[in-house]
């Protein structure tokens, strides 16, 4: 596992953007905000918001995980092309997803300190020994925008039946 702090170059920046809106888009319509967007070439060929509130309350439709399922099929034999733009450092359960997807790359905005993944990906098990097979992980690219929505994030979720308010 890598993590970096490199700069995003002008077709970054305009997926991280995309993300952005798909967050704020996903807020307005009553969802939590946090987007993400899937790049192969320098093109996106998936992209989602938040789903966990919306339409009903399901915990796993992360906007991460969202994205994913929307991948052409035909498009996995190339995944580790693939980057993984979010607004949050993706969780646990996406960065799993991520790490069994084979995404190369992931870039988030914001630095998620208490539910973020990075560490976990440094004690992967065996299989994974070292980091191996586990996508890059670039961030926080975008924290000046992004930490706000970590924020409204953090405060919708803990009071959530698996938040913690419910421990
Ligand atoms: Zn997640």
């Amino acid at each position: 596992m890598t993590r970096t702090h490199a700069t995003t170059g002008d077709t970054e920046l305009r997926h991280m953007r995309r993300a952005l809106h798909l967050a704020l888009e996903a807020e307005a319509g009553g969802n939590l905000p946090v987007g993400a967007v899937v790049a192969l070439g320098g093109e996106v060929v998936a992209e989602a918001g938040s789903a966990v509130l919306l339409p009903f309350y399901h915990p796993g439709r992360h906007a991460e995980t969202e994205a994913l399922a929307r991948v052409p099929a035909s498009l996995w034999p190339r995944s580790r092309e693939m980057t993984v733009y979010t607004t949050l450092e993706p969780c646990m359960m996406c960065a799993g997803a991520l790490l069994l997807h084979g995404v190369g790359r992931v870039v988030f905005g914001a630095l998620d300190p208490l539910g973020g993944a990075g560490e976990m990906l440094a004690r992967l098990p065996a299989y994974y020994e070292g980091g191996a097979g586990a996508p890059e992980w670039i961030g926080p690219v975008m924290p000046e925008l992004c930490d706000p929505l970590f924020r409204r994030v953090l405060a919708g979720f803990d009071a959530l039946p698996c938040g913690k308010s419910n421990f």
